[in-house]
């Protein structure tokens, strides 16, 4: 197919990707007033559901992997907008894959009418599966709905509704998604309790692996399963990893059972851990995937879901569709986003850079060990585990402080004491330095008790979470 539309692959090579980050340059103490200005419209504006809030802080505008704040404070971007800004900001070729689309035909309803660049976005995303199965696409908007989409097709293929997931997990915010999530309270009082999801404890150690791996095993023998749907590493739980080997064998007791496996990789893909999907460490192939977020880059709204033929086309026409699925900008600039990824072996890159990181700041946990106690991830999927047993804010407090000082890193996990490290992958060394630099800091601050007081008050009014 001619791919006149994918821009971004003229732009590859060149310097306009990577874009230096200048530095990072906190002059007003944040949220400063303009920040503020806005926050206050926000709430007489926006339904409470819509907002969890970090630190209040209004984002205005982006190079590379730095971002400027509402009030001109700089930050390096250590959370990728929740892992969607993949290749950073300021891309032009990334602009220009979606412009020159948008400027011929902004949309085709693809479900009513096909064009190119969904079609050549689906091809290369097959090429992108492990394994040597007979493959198809079904494009979304957000990861919630292909999570869902995965979901639907898995309970159509099999004939069976029941869904084991995981304690913790995030999934997405729509129907299935959401009830396949069991992520805090985030469900309450919208469905009624459904014994076909079964929420299994996610482990950490061999010993839980072992017991999680017993309680599936019975719940497939005493309920109808259709599928196991699992994030090889859950990422809003806190970027929590499972021991070597779990997932290979969760691999084998699904397929040994007839139940379908489905990786979320909507947070995990995307080259982040050093592989294009983080099952893929595990050596595995799952029946279906789900990916979103970073695949634009952030420049558009999509997702997919990718996996076996049989199973997603035992879904009848008609039954995942959506009047933006397949949106053509959109799967141009997914498109370029993929192939810059792939032609400057982004994944790899992210490896490296990003256990190299881990290591580094695995050193600073060795200095004080009494904050945190654990750090841990894969390439540049990164969570700190911070002591909350004194102070239960002083995971938001650590987090606070880090944006405080330049580095824009997010809080994670059920009690937010988890700090979440997920950079753009176009990061550099320099980069990581100042990450570490910075973490080092402020676990001295901590040390110290020298945090600033405005910086606790802040957490207390502005860092919402779920
Ligand atoms: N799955 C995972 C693993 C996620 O991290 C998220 C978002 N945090 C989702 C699904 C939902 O994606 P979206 O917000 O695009 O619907």
């Amino acid at each position: 197919m001619a791919a006149d539309f994918l821009l971004g692959a003229g732009a590859l090579g060149s310097d306009t990707a990577l874009v230096e980050r200048p530095g990072a340059s906190v002059p007003v103490f944040p949220p400063g007033p303009k920040s503020l200005a806005v926050l206050d419209q926000l709430s007489a504006a926006i339904g409470k559901a819509n907002y969890t809030g970090l630190y209040g802080i209004v984002l205005a505008s982006g190079s590379g992997a730095q971002l400027t704040d509402a009030d001109g404070n700089t930050y390096l971007d250590c959370l990728s907008c929740a892992s969607s800004t993949s290749l950073g900001y300021g891309q032009d070729f990334l602009v220009q894959a979606y412009a020159q689309t948008a400027s011929v035909l902004q949309q085709s309803c693809f479900t009513y009418s096909p064009n190119e660049q969904a079609i050549a976005l689906a091809e290369l995303l097959i090429t992108l599966m492990p394994g040597s199965g007979d493959y198809r696409v079904m494009i979304g908007l957000s990861g919630s709905d292909s999570s869902g989409g995965a979901i639907k097709a898995a309970r159509k293929f099999t004939g069976k509704m029941g869904i084991i997931h995981f304690k913790n997990d995030y999934h997405g915010s729509t129907g299935l998604s959401q009830q396949a999530s069991d992520f805090g309270n985030l469900d309450d009082g919208i469905y009624s309790n459904d014994p076909n999801f079964i929420g299994i404890d996610f482990p950490t150690t061999n010993a839980q692996a072992l017991v999680a791996l017993g309680e599936i095993a019975l719940q497939i023998g005493i309920n109808p399963v259709a599928a196991v749907i699992c994030e090889a590493i859950q990422g809003d739980a806190g970027v929590v990893v499972p021991p070597e080997g779990f997932m290979a064998t969760l691999r084998e007791l699904t397929a040994s059972n007839n139940v379908l496996m489905i990786c979320d990789e909507v947070q995990a893909g995307m080259g982040r851990t050093g592989e294009w999907w983080a099952y893929q460490h595990d050596g595995i192939v799952p029946d279906l995937m789900v990916t979103a977020k970073g695949i634009t880059s952030g420049y558009a709204p999509l997702s997919a879901v990718i996996g076996r033929a049989d199973v997603l086309n035992s879904l009848g026409s008609g039954q995942h569709i959506f009047t933006y699925g397949g949106h053509p900008p959109s799967c141009a600039v997914a498109l370029a986003t993929l192939t810059y990824i792939q032609q400057n072996n982004l994944p790899a890159h992210a490896g490296q850079l990003g256990n190299a990181l881990i290591a580094a700041l695995q050193g600073v946990a060795a200095q004080f060990p009494a904050i945190m106690l654990e750090v841990r991830g894969k390439g540049l999927m990164i969570g700190i585990q911070i002591n909350i047993a004194q102070d239960p804010l002083a995971g938001k407090i650590f987090a606070t402080r880090c944006v405080e000082l330049g580095a824009y890193v997010g809080f994670f996990g059920v009690n937010g004491d988890v700090v979440r490290i997920e950079p753009p992958l176009i990061i550099q060394q320099s980069d990581a330095d100042f990450i570490v630099q910075t973490v080092a800091a402020v676990a001295a601050e901590m040390a110290a008790n020298t945090i600033p007081p405005q910086t606790v008050e802040n957490v207390k009014k502005y860092s919402i979470g779920v």
